[in-house]
């Protein structure tokens, strides 16, 4: 055993890891047992929003028959309820960013598992060859210190071995925040709120952004990512909100 894990296997054996959730010991990456049995999945979600489906459901949900978003398509790893609403929140406004990594694990894991097999009909037949993150408007980034969007892409581009484009998008305005207002007016409030900054031509974008609601945000963005010559858009997010929760997304 190389001297390295030796040290990091003595160190776990001393101070187990504990659950992120519950404080137990960890048994799953950063969960106990129970508490990963009882992660809030969706278990089929639509293809393209990745709002949760029943089984008996075709692949899209009645608003993406309706109106089909501007994205390809979504990958959520769990409903924005217990414990991830909590485990969002303490990392965005806690400031603990050592969620990052359980968090972003949830996203990794759901990315590949769309990436390895993918059906005849699947829109990950032709993978993401970019990630991009959700960009924060400068003051809110300033006042939080962090992206948490740019947290959790960081260590998805590294997982899925593609490259992390820091520079490519940015909100060109101050919208207000998202949470603050009816849902009904989130599409207009970031309308324009995007700007590219990189020719994109060609490339297939996997978008990363720490919740998603109404989808207005993620939309606004993917009409930026697409203006910059984005070939295909995917989103990818730890957590899906129903458009009736408040989500505290900026
Ligand atoms: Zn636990
Ligand atoms: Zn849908």
């Amino acid at each position: 055993m190389p001297q390295r894990k030796l040290w990091s296997a003595l160190l776990d054996a001393c101070f187990p890891a504990r659950c992120v959730s519950c404080g137990q010991q960890a048994q799953h990456g950063a969960w106990c047992r129970a508490c990963h049995t009882a992660l809030p999945r969706i278990e089929k979600g639509c293809v393209r929003c990745a709002a949760p489906l029943s089984a008996s459901s075709g692949t899209l949900c009645g608003a993406c028959l309706n109106r089909a978003p501007p994205f390809d398509a979504t990958l959520a790893a769990c409903r924005y309820t217990f414990p991830l609403d909590q485990l969002l929140q303490d990392f965005k406004y806690g400031h603990h960013l050592a969620l990052a990594a359980p968090l972003a694990q949830l996203l990794i894991e759901d990315c590949q598992r769309a990436l390895a097999s993918p059906s005849e009909d699947s829109p990950f037949r032709e993978a993401p060859t970019h990630i991009v993150a959700m960009p924060l408007a400068a003051a809110r980034q300033i006042e939080r210190g962090f992206n948490q969007a740019q947290e959790l892409a960081h260590l998805v581009a590294a997982a899925l071995k593609l490259p992390l484009l820091t520079d490519a998008l940015i909100r060109a305005k101050d919208a207000p925040k998202q949470a603050t207002l009816p849902w009904r007016e989130r599409h207009k409030n970031v309308r324009g709120a995007f700007a590219c900054r990189r020719d994109l031509s060609g490339c297939r974008v996997l978008l990363i952004d720490d919740v998603m609601t109404t989808g207005a945000t993620v939309a606004a963005a993917t009409k930026a990512l697409r203006d910059g010559g984005a070939a295909k858009v995917f989103i990818g997010v730890a957590a899906r909100a129903s458009v009736t929760q408040e989500t505290g997304v900026p």
